[in-house]
C-alpha cells in the first residue's frame, strides 16, 4: 500500500515562524542545529549543522481532547520546502526503531495499533494498520523519545 507521509501543518508552521504562539502559548525557542538528531517537521530532513531552528510546543491534532498530546518539535527557521514525498522522509532514516501508532477518524488511539518497528519494516508495518477500517492515519514518534515526527496516511 503506498503512502503519504505528512509535513506538518503549514499554517502552523508559517505563524510559528512569525513569532506567534506554540501549543503552550510560547514564543518558539531559537537555537542552531548541531547536525545530529534535529529533524524539521516540516522539511521531514535534518537541519544541517549551524543552521537556525525553532524548538516549540507542538500539539498535532486539530482540538483539545484526551488523546491529543503536545510535545516538542524543531522547525527549520528559515522557510523550507514542506515535504512531499514520494519515499521515505530523511529524518526516518536517522534511528533503528520507530514508534507507530493507528489512530481512529475522531483522533483517538486504536488500542492494539501501537508498537515500535525497525525502520526496515516501518512502510510495512503501517500498511498493515491502515487496512484496519478503524484506522484514519497512523503517527510516527521517537522510539526513545516519543517525539512526534511525521503523520501516514494511505494514498487512494
Ligand atoms: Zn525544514
Amino acid at each position: 500500500m503506498p503512502h503519504q507521509f505528512h509535513a506538518y501543518d503549514q499554517g502552523f508552521v508559517d505563524a510559528i515562524r512569525a513569532g506567534g504562539p506554540d501549543a503552550n502559548g510560547l514564543p518558539a525557542e531559537r537555537d542552531v542545529s548541531d547536525g545530529a538528531g534535529n529533524p524539521c517537521r516540516s522539511c521531514l530532513r535534518g537541519i544541517p549543522q549551524g543552521e537556525a531552528m525553532l524548538i516549540l510546543a507542538a500539539r498535532p491534532f486539530e482540538t483539545l481532547q484526551p488523546y491529543a498530546e503536545t510535545g516538542p518539535i524543531f522547525l527549520c527557521e528559515k522557510p523550507c520546502a514542506p515535504w512531499r514525498g514520494p519515499g521515505i522522509p530523511p529524518i526516518l532514516t536517522t534511528s533503528p526503531e520507530y514508534l507507530l501508532k493507528g489512530y481512529s477518524p475522531d483522533h483517538r488511539i486504536v488500542y492494539g495499533t501501537g508498537t515500535i518497528v525497525g525502520v526496515d519494516r516501518l512502510e510495512d508495518y503501517a500498511s498493515m494498520v491502515l487496512k484496519d477500517a478503524r484506522v484514519a492515519y497512523v503517527d510516527v514518534r521517537s522510539a526513545r523519545n516519543n517525539c512526534f515526527l511525521t503523520r501516514m496516511t494511505a494514498t487512494t
